[in-house]
C-alpha cells in the first residue's frame, strides 16, 4: 500500500537534496520570504519522474517574466497523490499529462527548467538572486503538502512564502527524498 512517504527520487540523477540551513533547503530564510519547497539541481532538459500514483489537479505558470523581471517561464504542476498527499513539481520547461490524467509512480510529468534570466539580474535583485546570476542553475522545484497547495500570489509566488507563518500542511520534502 502506498504510504506517501517512503524515500523516492523524482529524477534520473544522483540527487543533492540540500540539508536544512543549506541554499535551497525547505524553508529557507530568504530574509523577506522563505522557500517553500525544496531545490534539486540537475540539467535543463531532465526529465521529472512522479514519486507516487494519482492524478494531476493542476498545471499552471509558476514563473514568467511578466511576473518578476529575471524569471523565464517555468510551470508547475500539482499531483494528489492515492494517500492524499499533494506534490508540486515547479520550475519546470514543459509538462506532459494533462489535468485530470491519472499518473503512475515514476510517469515522466515533465522536464527541469531554468528559472533565472542572468542579464536580467542587476543590483535590485534580491540578495540570493543575485547570488545565483553566475551559476544561473537548472533545477526541479519541489513542495509536499498534506492539503491543496496554497496558490494565493498574495502569499505565494515562485516557490516563495510571504507570510509570517508557515502556511498550514506544508512539508519537509527532505524525508521523502532518496539523497
Ligand atoms: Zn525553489
Amino acid at each position: 500500500m502506498e504510504t506517501g512517504n517512503e524515500k523516492r527520487c523524482p529524477l534520473p540523477v544522483p540527487l543533492h537534496v540540500p540539508a536544512d540551513g543549506e541554499a535551497g533547503c525547505f524553508w529557507e530564510d530568504r530574509k523577506d520570504r522563505h522557500h517553500c519547497g525544496i531545490d534539486l539541481y540537475a540539467e535543463k532538459g531532465t526529465p521529472v519522474f512522479a514519486i507516487e500514483e494519482g492524478e494531476v489537479v493542476e498545471i499552471g505558470i509558476m514563473t514568467s517574466p511578466s511576473m518578476i523581471e529575471y524569471w523565464n517561464k517555468t510551470y508547475h504542476l500539482i499531483i494528489r497523490g492515492n494517500s492524499g498527499t499533494y506534490y508540486k513539481y515547479g520550475e519546470m520547461d514543459m509538462t506532459i499529462p494533462e489535468k485530470g490524467t491519472r499518473v503512475k509512480k515514476y510517469d515522466q510529468i515533465g522536464e527541469v527548467g531554468q528559472v533565472l534570466n542572468p542579464a536580467m539580474i542587476n543590483s535590485t535583485s534580491p540578495r540570493y538572486i543575485q547570488a545565483l546570476k553566475e551559476k544561473n542553475p537548472a533545477m526541479l522545484h519541489f513542495e509536499i503538502w498534506e492539503e491543496y497547495p496554497v496558490t494565493d500570489h498574495k502569499l505565494y509566488l515562485g516557490g516563495n512564502w510571504f507570510g509570517s507563518k508557515k502556511p498550514p500542511g506544508l512539508l519537509n520534502p527532505l524525508h521523502y527524498l532518496h539523497q
